[in-house]
């Protein structure tokens, strides 16, 4: 019985291209992987995300899998883009009430 050169699990048959357990071929079969979507860590993400802070963490949940890259970086553009969003609000909101309280 023939087995994995790479986990050693049990192949079905001796002439079996692929592993059923991991996945890699065997005895010299060519391995044909689907396109890859282009993963980069382009910093464009990272200022979308900072624009739009929703959109950013959307990419990030769909990207997780297939571009962790990318992902990554929306998904810190889009956290950088929220707290500076909430910091501004906050001091908007405090600049306000003291203007406020200046006219009473
Ligand atoms: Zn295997």
């Amino acid at each position: 019985m023939a087995t994995c050169k790479y986990c050693n699990a049990q192949l079905p048959e001796a002439g079996t291209r692929f592993c059923p357990n991991c996945g890699l071929p065997q005895n010299g079969a060519v391995q044909y992987s689907l396109p890859v979507h282009k993963d980069s860590s382009s910093f464009g993400w990272s200022v979308l995300g900072f624009l739009i802070p929703i959109l950013g963490f959307i990419l990030y949940l769909a990207w997780r899998k297939s571009r962790p890259m990318s992902s990554h970086r929306a998904g810190v553009g889009a956290l950088f883009g929220y707290s500076v969003g909430l910091v501004l609000a906050i001091i908007l909101r405090f600049s306000v009430f003291s203007f406020a309280s200046l006219l009473i």
